[in-house]
């Protein structure tokens, strides 16, 4: 996980597929791993009783898989090249981080506050009467938990990610409510706000198989309305989902609308989830396998990580790369405007010495 360990053998900025899910675990509250896709949207699944995720794998899998996998993989890759120059995320940070945000920093969205990059969260809470409407207190501690994992303070790397929310607002819609998985797009067209880099969060009764979903960076070109994470409003901390009642539902989530795929993409096959310090592993890591090593490369399964399906209790945080990832793709696809950045980065390869954004 140190900065050292960064190998570029997992190869470049990843993005996620299509949709994700998070398959719960067979204890509890069951797991069935989530499926699919909602117009293309990662979903966080659990699990339902017994039948752990098995099926919902499967879907995540076929929905993702290699090919898109790597796509989006390559048009990272294509997207920085084409922006910055270069595809080396270590010499991208020591840039972005040290030099591109300040500048933005009295702008909003890309705010520098001691050295991390601040996303303003437009938060919308969809109930039906005194169902999932959920108290600001209550928001207010799924935004500090996503502080708190972000900010590597729960074990896990600092992505120099921070969240600050911007607004809250209340929809009182029980068809919305109940199934905003069918209504993605009514929901989002009438409450989302802001640009590429807001991140606007829903919360409501998600369902019974998939805990949430969310949209890839990728995807903003394509239709920036869609762009978002939906999650269930049981999952946000002291909620009644256990064992995925910390807020890390969220966090997960939170994870792919920042690029981040499953640490089990692909499985033992390369590129895996393009990130470099996150061992590969085979299948999604139910409940919480200590010790688990599904595959021959090296590392343990990374059973911990966030962007795993293990229960809320097991997860821990981010890892170096994963981090260097995050604020990859957030150059590529959600900074404010591709002209903004003024980075030469001045590499040396050719074609690379650019001002970044100058010639757009
Ligand atoms: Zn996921």
């Amino acid at each position: 996980m140190s900065e050292g360990e960064w190998e570029r053998t997992k190869v470049a900025p990843a993005a996620g597929g299509d949709d994700c899910v998070r398959p719960g675990t067979t204890g509890t509250t069951g797991t069935t791993g989530g499926t699919a896709a909602v117009g293309g949207t990662a979903l966080r699944g659990r699990g339902a009783s017994g039948g752990v995720a098995r099926s919902a794998q499967a879907r995540d899998r076929a929905d993702l898989g290699h090919e898109q996998a790597t796509a989006m993989l390559a048009d990272l890759r294509r997207t920085l090249l084409d922006r910055f120059g270069t595809t080396d995320e270590a010499l991208l940070d020591s840039r972005l981080l040290g030099e591109t945000l300040p500048g933005s920093a009295r702008r909003g969205s890309e705010r520098r506050a001691t050295g991390s990059l601040v996303v303003p969260v437009r938060f919308h809470v969809v109930h039906s009467g005194g169902s999932g409407r959920l108290s600001t207190a209550a928001v207010r501690r799924q935004i500090a938990t996503l502080n708190a994992a972000y900010g590597g303070r729960l074990g896990g790397s600092d992505t120099h990610v921070r969240f600050r929310l911007d607004s809250l607002d209340r929809t009182d819609n029980s068809a919305w409510f109940h199934n905003p998985q069918r209504n993605e797009g009514p929901i989002k067209r009438r409450l989302r706000k802001g640009g590429r880099g807001t991140l606007n969060l829903y919360t409501a009764a998600v369902g019974s198989d998939v805990l949430g979903f969310s949209t890839f960076p990728q995807w903003y070109r394509r239709d920036p309305r869609l762009d978002g994470v939906i999650v269930d409003f049981r999952s946000l901390p002291y909620g009644s989902y256990a064992p995925f009642n910390h807020g890390f539902t969220a966090v997960h989530e939170i994870g792919h609308w920042l690029g981040l795929m499953h640490t089990f993409e692909g499985g033992c096959v390369s590129p895996g989830d393009g990130v470099a310090d996150t061992p590969y592993e085979q299948e999604p890591a139910q409940g919480c396998p200590q010790g688990r090593d599904t595959c021959p490369q090296r590392g343990r399964d990374p059973i911990h990580n966030f962007m795993d399906y293990a229960h809320d209790a097991c997860m821990r945080g981010f890892t170096t790369g994963q981090g260097r990832r995050i604020r990859a793709v957030w150059a590529a696809y959600r900074s404010r405007k591709p002209g903004r950045h003024r980075v030469d980065l001045g590499t040396g390869a050719p074609g690379a010495a650019r001002s970044v954004g100058a010639a757009r």
